[in-house]
């Protein structure tokens, strides 16, 4: 159970927490499930307005909102701010065939990572890791790995603290540092980030960026975490993948890597061919920092 506490903040904003604890349980409990277990993206589309330091007292990994699906917010973004830098080749998308990107969140490890990784090479797919800075340095053989098999490594904060919680600072630090340990073990910088929770603001959207950064979030949710069925992952994303969507999974559990071989025989069957994130968005042109996307549709 990683902590998120006390992670390069300044003794006033420690001093502010603490002075917040006690009315933030309360707010806390009020307004949060608050769950030991895990917390994985929730199909949050914004974060919470208020009780801010009140969810920051009670600990950001302490929030699980389980939530519907969210629906798709197809953004038409802004062509003004320069477009991500990116060296893989540039995608090309024929009419008439279905696409689809499969993303993993939280990690690696090693074990159920491993795994999908085997499958992966098995299958002769290639997906997109959003993986957090603090297990990147841990596994960097795991992440060499994904890599070196042409999946793309992408950002998904330092410690999966939930951003919009925390001073801009630490918004950008947790971008950087993690953009940072992934450039080292790979030798390239990602360009996609998506954030912890789903959870996002301007202030978050701008320390993105700023760092060169698309915030990419998903239209097929299967909820991996939640039902923690095989079965079920596998069923859920066989019926309700369509051409270009984003589907989001988590490698850290070991149902989700038992259902990736049959998540991936089924798109097959479909008709879809598997992309990245990157590659999915890049159908449709260079993915523009600071921007959401939602699928590659
Ligand atoms: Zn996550």
């Amino acid at each position: 159970m990683r902590s998120d506490k006390g992670r390069r903040f300044s003794p006033l904003y420690i001093w502010a927490s603490s002075l917040f604890v006690s009315i933030g349980i309360a707010a806390a409990l009020m307004s949060f499930s608050i769950s030991e277990g895990d917390h994985r993206e929730t199909a949050l589309l914004s974060a919470p307005t208020g009780g801010n330091l009140a969810a920051l007292a009670a600990g950001p990994d302490k929030n699980d909102l389980p939530s519907p699906r969210p629906s798709p917010k197809p953004t038409a973004p802004a062509r003004t701010p320069a477009p991500v830098q990116t060296s893989s080749p540039e995608p090309s998308s024929s009419p008439g065939k279905k696409y689809i990107a499969l993303t993993f969140d939280d990690g690696p490890n090693p074990e159920t990572t491993g795994r999908v990784l085997d499958i992966l090479e098995e299958q002769n797919a290639r997906v997109t890791f959003f993986v957090l800075g603090e297990s990147a340095k841990r596994c960097s053989e795991t992440i060499k790995r994904m890599s070196d098999m042409g999946n793309e490594v992408a950002n998904h904060s330092w410690n999966h603290a939930w951003l919009t919680k925390y001073p801009e600072k630490e918004m950008t630090d947790q971008i950087r540092d993690t953009n940072a340990a992934i450039k080292e073990i790979t030798g390239k910088t990602p360009t996609l980030f998506r954030p912890p929770y789903g959870a996002y603001d301007d202030r978050l959207r701008g320390a993105a960026g700023k760092q060169g950064m698309a915030l990419v979030m998903w239209s097929v949710d299967t909820r991996d975490w939640e039902s923690r069925d095989a079965d079920k992952v596998a069923e859920k994303c066989a019926a309700e993948v369509a051409d270009r969507d984003i589907v989001i999974m988590h490698d850290t559990h070991g149902t989700t890597a038992d259902a990736v071989e049959r998540v991936i025989k089924n798109l097959k069957d479909g008709g879809f061919t598997i992309v990245t994130a990157s590659e999915l968005l890049r159908m449709n042109g260079v993915p523009v920092p600071g921007e959401m996307y939602w699928s590659g549709a």
